[in-house]
């Protein structure tokens, strides 16, 4: 059977598109994946900028939402992971849980994952105190000394999320946030947040499980020793482009759209969302190129006919 569109990735472009494509009776499969349903916004508390909430949203209940407006509809919503692509044809061949599944067109919203700091240590202490997601561990540090390492709009979130539960230091590589304005004051202003300015983490050391960091000023070289049982790192995604990447046309890490539109070099396949997006990167944004690409869909399965 050769389904007319099948939608890989789950934040909020794939579900958007997911409802705009089932409105339009297209009956799509949507792979939200096992690990990732739901995208970044599963790792996010308050959403205040998403309108429609005026007294902000948790991330979770939003993808929860999104996810039944797309099934209600029709969209045939799996919690498995695609393994493989194949979208040269005219049918593209979408592999999921060794499964094979064709589809006249194909949606690709694989969105961003998180970027690491590239030590050892992350490794060594993961699950022992590093995590990339305060939502789901900053219960376990009650009461310790947690590190942020970024200086964007996620580490402001996550330094502001982990000082209800003890004493946060943020270390940021320069002596300015990259963050906006509004998440900037709430950090600066929180007596439980303090800043390492100027500083990266070179090293991290501990028995059973992390206990300090070695920080290493990016003036004078420095170093000395943070003490820190819980690092969060949060500094910023890489589009996922791993299933598509020596298929479609990338521009810089994304994957090439001709703008206006969410086509891609290859007929019949569009992408949406963050792993299309170098320069917005918002929940909001992405959802608008969801409905885009849905669109976009409907347009090019009409001119089959
Ligand atoms: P980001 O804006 O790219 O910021 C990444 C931060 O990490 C920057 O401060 C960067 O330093 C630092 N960094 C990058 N690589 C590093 C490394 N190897 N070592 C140490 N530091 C490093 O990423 P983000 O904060 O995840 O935000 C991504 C997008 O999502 C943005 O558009 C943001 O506005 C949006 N977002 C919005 C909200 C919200 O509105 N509530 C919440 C979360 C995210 P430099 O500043 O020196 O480059």
């Amino acid at each position: 059977m050769v389904h007319d569109l099948i939608i890989v990735g789950s934040g909020p472009a794939g579900y958007t598109a997911a409802i705009y494509a089932s409105r339009a009776g297209l009956k799509p499969i949507v792979f939200a994946g096992s690990f990732t349903a739901g995208g970044a916004l599963m790792n996010t508390t308050e959403v205040e900028n998403f309108p429609g909430f005026p007294e902000a949203v948790m991330g979770p209940e939003l993808m929860v939402k999104m996810q039944e407006q797309a099934e209600k509809f029709g969209a045939d919503v799996r919690m498995e992971d695609v393994e493989r692509l194949d979208l040269a044809g005219d049918n593209k061949v979408v592999v999921a849980d060794g499964e094979e599944f064709w589809a006249r067109a194909v949606i690709v919203a694989t969105g961003a994952a998180y970027r690491t700091l590239g030590l050892e240590g992350e490794q060594t202490y993961a699950g022992r105190g590093v995590s990339y997601c305060a939502t789901c561990d900053g219960f376990f540090f009650r009461d310790k000394q947690i590190a942020v390492v970024g200086g964007g709009d996620s580490a402001m979130e996550e330094a502001l999320f982990l000082s209800r539960f003890g004493k946060v230091t943020v270390i940021h590589r320069r002596d300015e946030l990259r963050a906006s304005k509004i998440l900037q004051e709430r950090a600066l202003a929180d007596p439980n947040i303090s800043f390492a300015w100027n500083s990266v983490v070179v090293d991290m050391k501990g028995e059973a499980s992390l206990q300090s960091l070695v920080l290493e000023d990016t003036v004078t070289g420095e170093r000395r020793e943070l003490a820190a049982d819980g690092l969060f790192v949060a500094i910023g995604h890489d589009p996922r482009t791993e299933l598509v990447k020596d298929q479609l046309e990338l521009e810089g890490a994304y994957i090439k759209v001709a703008s206006p539109t969410t086509h891609t070099s290859v007929p019949g396949v569009f992408a949406c969302g963050d792993v299309a997006d170098s320069r917005y990167r918002q929940a909001i944004t992405a959802a608008g190129t969801g409905a885009k690409a849905a669109l976009d869909v409907q347009h090019y399965l009409e001119s089959l006919k």
